[in-house]
Formats: structure tokens, C-alpha cells, sequence
């Protein structure tokens, strides 16, 4: 058994386990946490099974952490302010993630980050 058989991301990757998905291409795909540090707390994930961020070739990791800006930016714009704070590593899940979310004093889901989180991503 391959460690991304049993990886719960990759299962979400696949659809074989449900979350909220705010963004995909073909290469990362970001969703909201379910135990969230703070409203709008997204997870960016690679498609690809990576233990942790490092492992990622060079030439993956600066369009990985675009598509963490483009996150934090519309978390940014949703909450409507600068205080989006950010974890590239952790060892919840064995598998490569960044964490995008707004300090937890920041009051306000001013968007509805969650109910609109594409359209706020798609209109960066
Ligand atoms: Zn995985």
C-alpha cells in the first residue's frame, strides 16, 4: 500500500472523501479546513502525494505558493483586512499543505467567505 492510498488529501483530491473546494487546477487544489483556526481558514494542497512542501521540485513551488496568494488575497479582500496569516508546514496530515487564514481577532466575514469563496478567488 502506497502512502497516498491511505492519505486522506489524496482522497479528497479523488472525491472519495467531501470538501468544500474553493479552487482547483491542474496541479493544487485549496479547500476549507474542517476544525478551522478562524473563519475562511483554507488548506492548499498539491495533487500530487508530497510528504512535505520541501519534497516538491523547485519549478512546483513557485506556483504552488501563487496559488496561496491568490488565496490570501481574496481572504484579504473578504475580511477586509491584512491580517492573513500562513503555515507551510505541519504534520496533521502526511501530506504536503499550506494553511491560509485570517488572525482569529479578525472580526467579520464581510464577503461570506465561505458561501463565496470561487467568486471571490475568480475575480482576482
Ligand atoms: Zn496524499
Amino acid at each position: 500500500m502506497n502512502e497516498s492510498d491511505k492519505c486522506i488529501f489524496c482522497k479528497i483530491i479523488t472525491r472519495e472523501i467531501p470538501a468544500e473546494i474553493v479552487y482547483e487546477d491542474g496541479d493544487f487544489l485549496a479547500f476549507l479546513d474542517i476544525h478551522p483556526q478562524s473563519p475562511g481558514h483554507t488548506q492548499i494542497i498539491p495533487k500530487k502525494h508530497y510528504r512535505w512542501v520541501w519534497d516538491m521540485p523547485a519549478e512546483e513551488i513557485g506556483k504552488y505558493f501563487k496559488v496561496a496568494q491568490k488565496i490570501a488575497l481574496a481572504e484579504r479582500k473578504a475580511f477586509d483586512t491584512e491580517w492573513i496569516l500562513s503555515k507551510t508546514v505541519g504534520d496533521e496530515v502526511p501530506h504536503a499543505h499550506i494553511w491560509v487564514f485570517p488572525n482569529d481577532k479578525v472580526e467579520g466575514d464581510k464577503m461570506n467567505f465561505k458561501e463565496n469563496a470561487k467568486k471571490i478567488i475568480n475575480s482576482l
